[in-house]
């Protein structure tokens, strides 16, 4: 199989048509030297780009079904902290070599999640060489007024809302690393949350206009969250009392072996990473539409804090009691 036999048997999606391609703007897709895109009136273009190494963001063992559903979710996670509506992606990929018994599931997965979004596969590169995965996804988001959701906005005062569950795939990821034991059905859901994780697109899309200010969780929450912080010029409060719920599977469930101690549990939550939740602010005014908006895209989401004018992120008991901050987020280079 060469080159093109492979982009076309596996990354060509004749499933979609004419009609759908042109709602999302596709007036060419894979098969030249350009895909070309007719931008809708009264929209920004939204951009992001997310790269997976194995070794580094992934195991080689795992299932590429999984893999090429996980590399497109990592990027419409970005999408989903803009409130951009995802259009299409392009696939940049470095291959050993061309296994066909990999490339199908991956293809499978990675297209499955792209149906499920409306998110169509516009081009790309493939290249031999030790596997990466590069994904470019572009998104609409209205201009008119500017409805992005950014870093920058949030203000004092503000509410902090994390949605879904914090703290899972890190527990996945120690059961791999063997610092801990889980039984199998939390094990189960541990391990579909780190390699089939769910981008919240819909829930960004319902904040427009709501949240002053969001990101998605990837390097754990309280790193994440800094960057709201820096960007906005604020500081925040964090009630762990209330995050300590946030963790889908709870200590209880789970056998003394592991050393799963409430500090331990805290810290995946508070800093376990791969999560791909959003995190946001919005005015305490905007309480009850927040609500409704996490309703309408059907995706739970939790109060956790409040944004100061004080610069610094303080956590709290339930009590208001200072709590110490030893966590640190996930950084390639330290
Ligand atoms: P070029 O030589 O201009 O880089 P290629 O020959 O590499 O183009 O690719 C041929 C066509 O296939 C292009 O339209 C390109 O976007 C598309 N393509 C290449 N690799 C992939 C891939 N992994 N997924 C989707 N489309 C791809
Ligand atoms: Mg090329």
């Amino acid at each position: 199989m060469g080159e093109f036999d492979l982009i076309e048997r596996y990354f060509l999606n004749p499933a979609r048509s004419l009609s759908q391609r042109a709602a999302n703007g596709v007036m060419l897709g894979i098969g030249d030297d350009c895909a070309l895109l007719q931008p809708a009136a009264g929209m920004h273009l939204a951009v992001s780009t997310d790269m997976l190494v194995e070794g580094r963001h992934f195991l080689s063992t795992v299932d590429p079904y999984k893999l090429g559903h996980k590399a497109l979710a990592v990027n419409l996670s970005d999408l989903a902290a803009c409130g951009a509506k995802p259009l299409a992606f392009t696939l940049a990929l470095a291959l050993p070599r061309a296994d066909e018994a990999w490339l199908a599931p991956f293809s499978q997965g990675l297209l499955a999640l792209a149906a499920e979004h409306n998110c169509e596969l516009i081009g790309g590169d493939t290249t031999q060489g030790p596997l990466n995965i590069c994904i470019t996804v572009l998104g609409e988001v209205p201009n008119q007024p500017a409805q992005a959701l950014l870093r920058s906005g949030a203000k004092a005062g503000d509410d902090i809302y994390v949605s879904g569950t914090l703290g899972d795939a890190r527990l996945a990821l120690e059961v791999f690393r063997g610092t801990l034991e889980l039984p199998i059905e939390a094990f189960a859901l541990a391990r579909a949350r780190m390699e089939t994780p769910t981008p919240r697109v819909q829930l960004g899309i319902a904040l427009r206009g709501l949240a002053s200010a969001a990101i998605d969780v990837s390097d754990g929450l309280l790193g994440d969250l800094a960057h709201i912080l820096r960007l906005s010029g604020v500081g925040a409060v964090i009630d762990t009392s209330i995050a300590i719920d946030l963790i889908a599977i709870q200590a209880e469930n789970t056998p003394a072996r592991c050393h799963f101690t409430p500090q331990k549990q805290l810290e995946y939550i508070l800093a376990g990473g791969d999560d791909y939740e959003l995190a946001f602010t919005a005015p305490a005014a905007l309480r009850d539409a927040v609500q409704a908006a996490a309703t309408a895209s059907g995706t739970q989401v939790t109060r956790i804090g409040q944004i100061q004018a004080e610069p610094g992120l303080r956590l709290v008991d339930g009590l208001g009691q200072p709590v110490p901050n030893r966590y640190t987020s996930f950084d390639h280079f330290k």
